[in-house]
């Protein structure tokens, strides 16, 4: 529901102040699914709003659910344009949301799939935070919630900062969604205005980079944007956001075997951070294993994964460089819903659908 028209649609019918935050309550919080189910306020409202506002702003196209029991959801925008969101039930019993904030993506990383799709726009706020409602209201019956979103699906937040701010402050809200800012996460590939930009918010909302190698030739050919932000730029930015924030930042950095996965990358790694004395202070490395994607014509793209001897003698190096890393768990690979993978399409699976929350599956950081 777009909450603008909704606001200057209550105005125009010159409705009681108050009207605008009880609809608010009953959509963020209460988790309504239509005007109709609003019962506190009169029926002929109801009536007026249902031909007059938009509820949603998304439809489901498809659902599925993988095996690890994680989610992946895929909806059409009223102008048709599909994305995707996925929710992660982790072990602990959180269960966290990921979601696009772009349609497609400009950034175009050599290894993702969302970059191989090329972009088609920005979402709204309303687009954002309904991928959250929408697994809001579906683990509701079970008597579970969602506990944390992270901005890691589709599209690169800070090229669509407004809206990821008001989707941000939507879902923390006392009058919305009310979740605590700390369980929300924001991951970029390294737009430095907006890292300066979230540095000076006044907000416990956690920051991730994806950074994926320590030097500018090697970030360049992985990640185009290396070329507008080089790590000179990128990393006192993130040093700044630290010494600012006093926040702990995420530093993703995904493993390719034979290309940014051997021991001399490692070391590259830790001292590129020990450079920056903020980031050393207050990050943890995060590492992702490569999820495999197609390239834009449908073939597999030239990325592997790391073999597991690599992976280790990187987290070696790491331990005796003294930086804390975690290693993410990945889920959803079966159906596409893993990092990287998201491209508005199904995957054919055979799985029957199952309960999300039976999984036995372990847990870890972010997506
Ligand atoms: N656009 C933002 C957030 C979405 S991507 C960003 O790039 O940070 C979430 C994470 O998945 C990023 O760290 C991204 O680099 C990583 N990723 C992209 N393609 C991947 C792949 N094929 N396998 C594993 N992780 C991938
Ligand atoms: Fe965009 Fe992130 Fe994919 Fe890069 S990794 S193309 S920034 S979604």
């Amino acid at each position: 529901m777009d909450l603008q028209q909704l606001e200057s649609i209550l105005n125009d019918m010159q409705q009681p102040a108050y009207r605008f935050k009880q609809i608010k309550l009953a959509v963020y919080k209460e988790l309504k699914d239509s005007f109709g189910a609003i019962e506190n306020i009169p029926l002929p409202l109801r009536r007026d709003l249902d031909r007059l506002v938009p509820f949603s702003e998304l439809t489901l196209t498809t659902e599925q659910q993988s095996t690890d029991g994680s989610v992946k959801a895929l909806f059409a925008a009223r102008d048709h344009v599909s994305i995707e969101s996925v929710l992660i039930p982790y072990a602990d019993g959180s269960r966290t949301v990921c979601v696009s904030t772009e349609a497609g993506c400009q950034v175009n990383c050599a290894f993702c799939a969302t970059g191989h799709l090329g972009f088609t726009r920005v979402l709204t706020a309303s687009e954002i935070v309904e991928q959250v409602l929408y697994f809001a209201r579906a683990l509701k019956p079970r008597g579970e919630r969602v506990t944390n979103v992270v901005f890691m699906g589709e599209g690169e937040p800070f090229l669509n900062y407004d809206n990821v701010k008001s989707a941000i402050l939507l879902l923390n809200d006392n009058d919305g969604f009310n979740m605590g800012q700390r369980r929300i996460s924001v991951s970029t590939s390294g737009i430095v205005p907006g890292i300066e930009r979230f540095a000076a918010e006044d907000w416990q909302v956690n920051l991730a980079i994806s950074l994926h190698a320590p030097v500018n030739g090697l970030r360049s050919i992985l990640m185009p944007i290396n070329r507008t932000y080089p790590l000179e730029q990128l990393m006192p930015a993130l040093d700044r956001y630290v010494a600012r924030t006093n926040r702990k930042l995420m530093i993703e950095y995904l493993l390719l075997g034979g290309l940014n996965d051997s021991v001399h990358n490692a070391d590259a790694l830790a001292d590129l951070i020990h450079n920056y004395k903020e980031v050393l202070r207050l990050s943890v490395i995060n590492l992702i294993i490569y999820n495999p994607v197609k390239d834009s014509s449908g073939h597999p793209d030239r990325f592997k994964a790391p073999r597991i001897a690599s992976l280790r003698a990187f987290e070696e190096v790491l331990n005796k460089r003294e930086i804390a890393w975690t290693r993410r768990a990945s889920f959803g690979s079966d159906i596409s819903g893993a990092c990287g993978q998201l491209a508005g399409e199904v995957t054919p699976t055979m799985e029957e659908p199952r309960d999300p929350a039976s999984a036995g599956v372990s847990g870890g950081v972010g997506t």
